[in-house]
């Protein structure tokens, strides 16, 4: 070997340790292997009637179950976790019949008289008490003393913990939900309401009932003092309602206010009306999961009530981005959404939880695009592609849509891979089949599975019956293959023939779960002559194509449109950004600017692009991303600019400028943003500012901020914020400042930022400790997953019996993982 070759291998090495830490660390992720369970039974109805002792926390009934035996059996199972089984009978004619069961671990086993076939249609009625730890959550409603706010969740297997059912989603069955509670309290269910019966004794027995089938996990209800409205009936037909605590309903007819045009338009998008019986929407206080597509009850945190001022974003607020994929409309019109994807057509297990979350996700978009135009639709999904690409970036995590290996539930719910990254290439797909085909694909896929669950090939095949297209390419490498495409462009103009010669190389790397991609780039050619549109199809390492082109060209776009989950390397001269920042469809826009602004930072012409996007007549969104990449030209020029942009009407746009001042000089940056925190009319900024304050200069303004955490804002988000800055601070000094908002009549955003700040603070205070544990045994259900996390970190070992109990105790197997996680870290 030469000296130039032992060279070359060494600089390789070298580079390949650079690079191991981005791109070439990526992953599939590890994790026990899931099969769709198998079942001995098929649940046909069920029937539950209940009643709640609220100071016991428990929950008392009686389920009847109709089910049909999938095989010849005497015996079959039900899930039920920790619950008190008091008797189970069998229903023939006028009789019932006593049956021996036996309850062990999370499963009961019940044995019949006899033998019975799947001809057989039997009920069964079993009498039970639970003091459910998951699954049922008892809150308190802090306006009115000694009351409770109940609500259930059941995603991942929980509602075993207060219902003895078949815990899985591949089973759908119709129902019935008999809840007797006291006054004031109303009950709120899946299905029709029938009936509310008075009872001498001052209790109500609300009565809903769903004909049609749906899986456990959408079985849901909601109890507390409510008040309710009507918003204008879908169709003039479909009943709309919305349930929120005392004293909001202005602030729910705000927030909920496009609910009937978003059923009609995903009704008519889908050619599929809206199937169920009505849509009821419930807000209240610490719903820590957010919201949740509970069959014609969809749950909200409080937080997506609101009013004019408030900012787009359903809560909590977020300090890093002038743009928020979740805004409260994206939620409201997520979760319906579910009511076709999800709750009509389910995943049959969570190995294809992307048919319902990645289908939702676009949903969402969809309306986006319908309400907002298509510029925003372009938008939520540069935004969406960001984060996923950061994900990656940060956890090195390249997990398949379609996956089987995974630990928890939560594991499979990863925000970044199954929602943004899903939806995207969802996207993709309705660009690969054009609107006609795709839109009459998803309609065609509604029919044929109509109230059933299905898998990815289930869709693949609706859309080869639909459109008489294969897409076994596009499966293989987006639904069952992970990762995504890094193109490196490049082209010659060829004058003597008139020729574009535009090479594309893969360069992601090719490991297992990654490979290369089979795909359609739109590419926009655009010369003095006008613009005009090409399809190229990349399959290979190396690709070389030859595009017709009278003349050199202004810009080459590769996917202007944005259509593909990909980053693309395209070294471009700044005449030729410059063209595509003021020309391409939105996408393109974005990714020249900020080419320009990483590149080109100090070239003269490019603070006047900035300026010229900023006062002119251009979309939002393109305004704002100008603003934030003033960030990167850093200059004096650049300064004056970003004043300017702090006095936007637009409240986002002024959002960015807060966002990118941090990067400028610290006697700049400190004084706008106190002027910025003391006027600006807009919580957000105020908050925002607040952090960036932080960022810019911590030690000088504690006081300053101090001063700022008991100012009154939407989501109390002005005292999130300072709070997330006595985080950056971590000075011991700021505990008496933080500790009183770890307390419980905080919402769980605020207690669990105080805790994180406390931490970071006074790590080994002990009364943080006790804190900890207090919150690990008994809080709602976000704050309790942050504190059981929390001690692991700190090495609490006086946390070790709690956390026992925990793993071994608790009826939600993610909580059991965190205690197990959080014992082994004290270990
Ligand atoms: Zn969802």
């Amino acid at each position: 070997m030469s000296k130039t070759k032992i060279f070359v291998l060494f600089i390789s090495i070298i580079l390949a340790l650079i690079f191991s830490d981005s791109i070439y660390a990526q992953s599939l992720p590890q994790g026990k292997h899931h099969r769709i369970r198998e079942r001995t039974i098929d649940l046909i109805h069920y029937k539950a009637e209940l009643k709640i002792n609220f100071n016991q926390r428990e929950v008392a009934g009686k389920a009847s179950i109709t089910f049909r035996p999938l095989c010849k059996s005497n015996i079959f199972q039900l899930d039920a976790i920790r619950l008190k089984i008091e008797g189970i009978d069998l229903l023939q004619k006028n009789t019932t019949q006593p049956l021996t069961y036996n309850h062990h671990a999370q499963i009961l086993d019940v044995t019949l008289d006899q033998q019975y076939s799947p001809k057989d249609t039997l009920t069964i009625t079993i009498s039970y008490s639970a003091q459910p730890n998951a699954g049922m959550y008892f809150l308190k409603d802090y306006d009115h003393d000694g009351q409770f706010y109940i609500y259930t969740y059941g995603e991942g297997g929980l509602h075993a913990n207060w219902l003895p059912i078949y815990n899985e989603v591949n089973d759908k069955f119709s129902m019935e939900m008999v809840v007797t509670v006291p006054q004031p309290y109303s009950v709120i269910s899946n299905g029709k309401l029938i009936n509310v019966e008075k009872h001498e004794s001052g209790n109500q027995t609300f009565y809903w009932k769903q004909e049609l089938p749906h899986s456990n996990y959408l079985i849901s209800i909601y109890i507390g003092e409510f008040e309710q409205e009507d918003l204008h009936p879908a169709f003039g037909k479909i009943p709309l309602s919305y349930w929120v605590p005392e004293g909001r309903l202005k602030q729910g007819a705000y927030a909920f206010r496009n609910t009937t045009k978003m059923v009609e338009f995903f009704s008519n998008k889908f050619n599929y009306k809206y199937p169920w019986d009505k849509y009821d929407q419930v807000a209240f206080p610490d719903y820590s999961i957010g919201a949740m597509e509970h069959t014609s009850v969809t749950g909200h945190r409080a937080s997506v009530l609101r009013d004019e001022q408030a900012p787009d974003n359903f809560g909590p607020p977020d300090f890093e981005r002038y743009y928020q994929v979740w805004s409260a409309e994206a939620l409201i019109s997520h979760e319906l959404a579910h009511h076709w994807f999800g709750n009509n057509l389910t995943c049959r297990s969570l190995n294809y939880l992307w048919l319902n979350e990645s289908f939702a996700t676009y949903c969402n978009m969809l309306w986006d695009e319908e309400a907002l135009g298509k510029d925003e639709f372009h938008l939520v999904r540069r935004e969406a592609l960001d984060r996923y690409l950061n994900y990656v970036a940060k956890n090195h995590v390249i997990r398949p849509l379609e996956y089987a290996y995974y630990d928890t539930p939560g594991d499979m719910y990863t925000i970044e891979i199954t929602y943004f990254k899903g939806a995207l290439i969802v996207h993709t797909l309705r660009s690969i089949l054009g609107d006609e085909d795709f839109f009459r694909t998803m309609s065609y896929f509604l029919r044929k599975h109509e109230f059933s669950n299905v898998i990815s090939t289930d869709f693949k095949i609706a859309i080869e019956e639909a459109t008489g297209k294969n897409l076994d390419w596009f499966f293989d490498d987006w639904v069952y293959g992970g990762g995504y495409p890094i193109f490196e462009v490049s082209y010659n103009y060829l004058n003597d023939q008139k020729l574009i010669d535009l090479t594309v190389k893969q360069i992601q790397p090719i490991i297992e779960g990654q490979n290369l991609f089979t795909l359609p780039v739109g590419i926009t050619i655009a010369t003095s002559k006008g613009t005009k549109k090409e399809t190229v199809w990349v399959k290979s390492q190396v690709d070389q194509f030859l595009l017709d082109c009278g003349e050199k060209p202004l810009m080459i776009s590769f996917d202007g449109e944005g259509a593909l989950v990909a980053e693309i390397r395209f070294g471009k001269s700044l005449n030729e950004l410059l063209y595509q920042i003021n020309n391409d469809e939105l996408p393109g826009r974005i990714w020249a600017l900020r080419q320009m602004a990483q590149k080109y930072p100090v070239h003269p012409k490019s603070l006047p692009t900035i300026s010229n996007i900023l006062s002119g007549q251009f979309f939002w969104g393109l305004k704002a991303e100008a603003a934030l990449l003033l960030g990167k030209l850093r200059t004096p020029e650049a300064e004056k600019e970003l004043s300017k942009a702090l006095k936007s009407p637009d409240y986002r746009i002024r959002k960015a400028a807060v966002l990118a001042l941090p990067n400028f000089r610290i006697n700049f940056a400190e004084k706008i943003l106190k002027h910025v925190i003391k006027q600006d009319s807009h919580s957000d900024i105020v908050a925002t500012a607040i952090v960036s304050l932080a960022r810019t200069n911590p030690d000088a303004n504690i006081d300053f901020i101090r001063q700022q955490i008991n100012r009154p804002a939407w989501y109390d988000e002005i005292a999130l914020a300072c709070l997330s800055t006595f985080e950056i601070i971590g000075d011991k000094q700021l505990v008496p400042d933080i500790e009183p908002f770890s307390n419980e009549k905080y919402h769980e955003h605020i207690r669990n930022t105080a805790l994180d700040a406390w931490k970071n603070c006074a790590p080994y205070d002990q009364k943080l400790h006790q804190v900890l544990m207090d919150c690990s045994e008994d809080a709602p259900p976000g704050v309790k997953s942050h504190a059981i996390g929390m001690l692991g970190i700190l090495n609490v070992s006086q946390a070790v019996p709690l956390l026992e109990k925990i793993k071994n105790e608790s009826g939600d197997i993610d909580l059991q993982v965190a205690a197990e996680n959080s014992l082994s870290k004290i270990r």
